[in-house]
């Protein structure tokens, strides 16, 4: 039986919930459903004020305007992530100054950040690769010494904690995902912005509802309702948060499930990590693991693709992915020069993904686990 690299899941509840959403005649963003999404990210996670929105990237987007990035403006990411943590930041006109990764794992290297600073400098963007935390002490003493605003990509970091504080909640704001290769998905597509900064919620909630103060009429603040600011549709239909709350609901579920796979995978090739085949992943004690993903670092381009290819003749799909941003066609063709970042170079060119979802039986890890051995000590 082959095994995909990621399937979508049911909990049990989904259709039930979009069902709901339906015969309560509402069905457009910002009912019952939304509101008990956000409600579930403030309450759980102590998160301020939380919008739904109908991807990551859109919640990318909407902190790139808040933090009214504009032309001439610099932004420092990490290379090795994907397009949007980058693009929504291009699309505000802004110059992207990308990062190199650290020695032990694809985290943004704090020890580098200062270096890249310049007067233009306005945000940092960190990601939270695999939903293990960056430093975030140390970037947000950075941030503070030179006033710039941090965007914590976390898309990959439902659940995950930085020295006892959620990922997300640390940052000016925190953007999350609900696409389907996530922990959690809201029917395929679907983010949330975590607005951690008080001063910036009111104007989060006009630019959500294109551009309007809608929000404050429904709260009777206001009488009429109007174009006030710039915008977009960023809030999702209620489906999507409908289809979320049913997996939210079971996270506690979900959660242990991809935990479990993942200690059996890291139990089942330590051995061979400590003999040096590979490099699996590292959480630093001041983190924790979410499970999002299990991940191996080969030891050249040429072993990775012939460990994929060996897998995939064994009917599993392992994946690699990110190509250096730094590097793509798109940004040779706005940047005048290219940096040297040999860290993220090694984890485009080496880092594989295993199988990992909510539905993966232990029989079949374990069949990974097999194989990956076989490949290395026959
Ligand atoms: C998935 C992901 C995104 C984009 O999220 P979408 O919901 O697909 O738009 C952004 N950044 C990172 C690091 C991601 O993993």
């Amino acid at each position: 039986m082959f095994i995909p690299f990621n399937k979508p899941f049911l909990t049990g509840k989904e259709a039930h919930y979009m069902y709901q959403a339906v015969y309560t005649g509402k069905l457009s963003g910002n009912g019952v459903f939304t509101k008990r999404c956000q409600q579930f990210f403030e309450e759980r996670y102590g998160l301020r004020k939380c919008l739904m929105t109908t991807s990551g990237t859109d919640a990318l987007e909407m902190a790139a305007i808040l933090c009214d990035v504009r032309p001439g403006d610099e932004v420092i990411v990490p290379s090795y992530t994907f397009v949007s943590t980058a693009l929504a930041f291009v699309r505000q006109g802004a110059k992207i100054v990308f990062a190199d990764s650290c020695e032990d794992n694809p985290n943004i290297d704090p020890g580098k950040l200062e270096a890249l600073i310049t007067e233009r400098t306005k945000v940092i963007v960190p990601v939270h690769y695999a939903g293990v935390a960056c430093d975030m002490d140390v970037i947000m003493d950075i941030a503070d010494r030179h006033h710039l605003f941090v965007v914590e990509d976390a898309a990959q970091a439902i659940d995950s904690y930085y020295k006892g504080r959620p990922l997300g909640g640390i940052g000016h704001f925190g953007c999350f995902s609900f696409h389907e290769t996530k922990n959690v998905t809201a029917g395929g597509e679907g983010g949330l912005l975590a607005i951690n900064d008080e001063r910036f919620i009111r104007r989060a909630e006009i630019i959500w509802e294109k551009g309007t103060n809608r929000a404050e009429f429904f709260r009777g603040m206001v009488n009429k309702y109007g174009w006030v600011d710039t915008g977009s549709s960023f809030l999702p239909s209620e489906i999507n948060s409908a289809f979320l709350w049913a997996q939210l609901e079971s996270l506690t579920e979900i959660q242990a499930c991809r935990k479990a796979l993942w200690k059996q995978y890291h139990e089942g090739l330590k051995d061979l990590a400590e003999s040096g085949y590979f490099q699996m992943p590292v959480i630093p004690g001041y983190a924790t693991n979410n499970a999002h993903m299990f991940y191996l670092v080969c030891r050249s381009l040429e072993e990775r693709t012939r460990l994929i290819a060996f897998l995939k003749e064994n009917e599993v799909n392992a994946v690699f992915h990110y190509l250096s941003l730094h590097k793509s066609d798109y940004y040779r063709s706005i940047s005048e020069s290219i940096p040297d970042l040999p860290n993220c170079d090694r984890y485009a060119d080496c880092l594989v993904r295993l199988p990992m979802f909510f539905d993966l039986k232990t029989e079949e890890v374990g069949r990974i686990i097999d194989l990956i051995r076989k490949f290395y000590v026959g």
